[in-house]
């Protein structure tokens, strides 16, 4: 069966970059196969990324009812994000964890990052009705460039005079690196591809709303078609480096072979960590790793060296 990786999301580049070992064993077909061969059912993503998940359907839900006229309770903010969870994990998972504290402050803190993008500015322009021309986006939907299927669909886009701009919001910000920009503008290349809108890419600006540290941060973003060019680059690479990580692991699916985090904090919340050897300490198991893999090169490079001599 082919094993090569055929999609790219941000949160796919977000889980190779953070963590190599978590991108295979959440989103690798190679790792999914090698689960089910073994009945093997790790539970793939935490509750903060369930609460997280959630979050997003409850604020495009609450945006689309304030279109139709329809004002949320408080309550309902938070009532609602607990159904979001409840209908994404098993009967057995939601009774374990229904009444816990951790749950509570995870609701707690979603609620808090909707009321404060309430007061955005561009989400008030929205409610205030002062951007008329507006529209919610499911991430679902894709575009193939190639054989990548890529999701980076905008959760908004609106209309202001000849512009067209396209927002993505972030619950889970991480700090702007070089490619941010890059990654931000490869929803032009989305929306370019998508019927609706318009193919010129001056009439798109970009933005980013990203939740960081207690506040959302605004990025804007104005594309060239030198710039789209590269960020299609920049995905190429990363789904090349994906197939990579799948073939390092070898025709066994040795998942020893792949690198770990190189931070702590990605481990707290990965919802792998109890399988994971960074249970036990990421610095030391970190140095078992490299310690595998240099040894697994070696024997590769000694066979490679009888083959050529034979
Ligand atoms: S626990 Fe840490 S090292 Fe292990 S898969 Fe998760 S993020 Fe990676």
């Amino acid at each position: 069966m082919n094993q090569l990786q055929t999609m790219w999301s941000i949160s796919r580049r977000k889980s190779l970059i953070n963590c190599p070992r978590q991108y295979v064993l959440r989103y690798s077909r190679s790792q999914n196969n090698w689960s089910q061969i073994n009945n093997h059912s790790a539970i793939k993503h935490s509750l903060s990324d369930l609460i997280i998940r959630s979050t997003r359907k409850v604020m495009l839900e609450r945006l689309e009812d304030h279109k139709n006229g329809l004002e949320w309770s408080k309550r309902m903010i938070s009532l609602k994000i607990r159904l979001g969870l409840k209908s994404e994990i098993s009967p057995e998972r939601y009774k374990i964890i229904r009444d816990s504290y951790k749950l509570r402050d995870l609701i707690s803190n979603a609620k808090i990052k909707i009321d404060s993008l309430w007061d955005t500015t561009i989400f008030r322009r929205i409610i205030n009705r002062e951007i008329k021309h507006w529209s919610c986006l499911r991430r679902t939907k894709f575009y193939s460039d190639g054989h990548i299927d890529i999701f980076c669909s905008p959760d908004i886009s609106y209309k202001i005079q000849n512009k067209w701009h396209l927002l993505r919001i972030d619950f889970q910000g991480e700090k702007t690196n070089s490619s941010t920009e890059l990654e931000g503008l490869a929803m032009v290349n989305w929306a370019k591809n998508n019927h609706f809108l318009p193919v010129v890419t001056e009439q798109y600006i970009v933005h980013t709303l990203k939740y960081i540290k207690g506040y959302w941060v605004h990025e804007k973003y104005i594309p060239s078609d030198e710039l789209l060019q590269q960020s299609k680059q920049l995905l190429e690479k990363d789904v090349n480096e994906m197939n990579k990580l799948v073939k390092k692991m070898g025709p066994l699916l040795d998942i020893s072979q792949i690198p770990l985090s190189k931070n702590e904090s990605t481990c707290n919340n990965c919802s792998f960590k109890p399988l994971c050897p960074a249970k036990d300490g990421l610095k030391s198991s970190q140095l078992e790793q490299e310690a595998i893999e240099y040894h697994n090169a070696k024997i590769y490079f000694e066979l490679d060296r009888r083959n050529k001599v034979f």
